[in-house]
């Protein structure tokens, strides 16, 4: 996500404290035929979890009406008993525990608080078998499932979940309007099983605080016929049927799967690189729509060739309302107030970049982003200014570079981070005041001070070479550090515990 706007609300910032809610009752669901075991176990047809949603939007009643298969691969070493997943959406049924953006709870919920979560009704085997499961973790957003029997490694198994989602009446990531539905992070995502085990982390106020694994999605959107929807992910088909609209997305090796529903849309599109970039705006607003197109084939094409190659046939650049913008993979959303307003234009450039730029650093080249933000942030922050180098001149990228950004290092030396230290988990964060410098801020000065030691040639091929690496996987900050010491060929130990750690 783009935080520009932290600067300003620190202004306005109080200091959230989220307390835990008081655990609502259990879902457990005792199986009625636990008495027999079947074997679930099937073989993978990908290393990846495939994920088949049909799911229908209802714009009265503000659900989603959801049902989903998941073939989960055991890709671990050990056998699991237990397979967890985030439902996000469940943070949303109460202000205790609803995540807003910027501590700014008048803005987030405009037209008032209005719970949204997410209702199992049942979770099965292919074969039909019933599993239990449960929610646990603040504000109910970890969802256990237990499974009949060990998943051994190299297996898989296929679950069905049937579920209703209500949405908030939030300007997030997740809410609707009167126009719209943003619907990212909505349906349950498998959690990540890492070296420490499983990630089962709470929605935090701050941050862009997810974690997935890349996966396959075959998803069918069934809406009211006069809505248009943007989706992560490859347009297949829409199909209108009756009063609705039956619309399917496809995408391989893709992090996550969102989703814009809005009925005053319209679409302009051209082709870079082989890659489809659509950018959907309101009709009013078509000016702003056809720049955020250009911004977004620009943004491509400067970054297929300065860090590899975008893999994905379709990219979404979505006009939304928003606060800033918001990555997902293939599609971001980006702030209506940027389509509005002429007095600026830099400001929506920027967040397009930006959030473009999130396509390889978090989509691509996937990160823990609740223990390591820095990795996706601030080299997001940092492409803002090789796209201005590219896409204008070395001149203004540099003068990007060193009007706002070196000021920003300064701010940064002075006083803004609490402690220096980049690496560190949104919990050692004291709020958005003290995230926004430090990953997206000091995390970009960190790029470029590498960049000034080793040169462009060796800098550019370090970039190239962590993407090759680790494109569809997730790196870590010591992954990084191992690419630029080979390629580089220099030992940066020293380099890298002064700039990241404060050491
Ligand atoms: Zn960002």
């Amino acid at each position: 996500m783009k935080s520009k706007s932290y600067l300003v609300l620190v202004l306005v910032l109080v200091i959230a404290t989220f307390i835990g809610c008081n655990a609502v009752g259990s879902n457990t669901v005792e199986d009625p035929d636990s008495g027999t075991q079947t074997v679930n176990e099937i073989a993978p047809v990908s290393k990846d979890n495939t994920y088949k949603i049909n799911v229908e939007l209802d714009v009265e009643a503000k659900t989603l009406t959801s049902n989903q298969s998941i073939q989960y691969v055991n890709a671990e070493v050990v056998d699991l008993k237990e397979l967890y997943f985030n439902v996000y959406s469940n943070a949303f049924s109460s202000k205790e525990t609803a995540p807003f953006l910027f501590d700014d709870f008048d803005r987030a919920y405009s037209r008032g608080f209005e719970p949204g979560y997410t209702e199992i009704s049942s979770i099965k085997t292919k074969a039909g078998e019933s599993l239990k499961y449960s929610f646990q973790g603040e504000g109910n957003t970890i969802l256990k499932v237990e499974l009949t029997e060990p998943l051994k490694p190299g297996t898989a198994i296929e679950l069905i979940m049937d579920y209703k989602v209500l949405v908030p009446p939030a300007n997030e990531r997740f809410g609707y309007g009167e126009n719209h539905f943003n619907l990212g992070n909505w349906y349950p995502v498998a959690a990540v099983y890492d070296k420490s085990g499983w990630n089962l982390d709470k929605y935090y106020p701050i941050g862009d605080p997810f974690y997935s694994d890349t996966a396959n999605y075959e998803v069918t959107i069934k809406a009211p016929k006069e809505y248009v929807i943007a989706a992560s992910g490859n347009y297949i088909s829409d199909i209108e049927e009756g009063s609705s609209r039956i619309w399917e997305f496809q995408s391989s090796r893709m992090r996550d799967f969102a989703f814009v529903a809005n009925k005053d849309f319209d679409v302009a599109e051209q082709i870079v690189d082989g890659t489809v970039v659509k950018s959907y705006y309101y009709k009013d607003d078509a000016k702003g729509g056809k720049e955020a197109l250009e911004v977004g084939v620009n943004s491509i094409k400067i970054f297929n060739e300065k860090f590899g190659k975008y893999p994905y046939p379709n990219y979404s650049v979505v006009e939304t309302v928003f606060p800033s913008g918001m990555e997902f993979p293939g599609l971001v959303y980006i702030s209506d107030n940027y389509y509005k307003d002429f007095s600026n234009r830099d400001i929506q450039t920027i967040v397009i970049v930006h959030e473009t730029a999130h396509q390889w650093f978090y989509g691509l080249i996937g990160n823990d982003q609740i223990d390591e933000a820095w990795l996706d942030e601030g080299f997001a922050t940092y492409a803002e200014s090789i796209y201005f180098e590219n896409a204008l001149s070395t001149a203004r990228g540099k003068n990007y570079f060193n009007n706002s950004v070196e000021e920003r290092h300064n701010e940064v030396i002075a006083e803004k981070v609490i402690d220096g230290v980049v690496v560190k988990g949104l919990d050692d964060f004291k709020n958005w005041e003290d995230y926004g410098p430090t990953v997206y801020t000091r995390g970009a000065v960190v790029l470029n001070e590498l960049r000034n030691k080793l040169g462009d040639e060796k800098f550019f091929q370090v970039m190239k070479e962590y993407f090759k690496e680790y494109e569809s996987k997730i790196a870590t900050t010591e992954d990084f550090i191992r690419v630029s010491e080979k390629v580089s060929g220099q030992e940066l130990d020293e380099f890298f515990n002064t700039w990241l750690y404060a050491k």
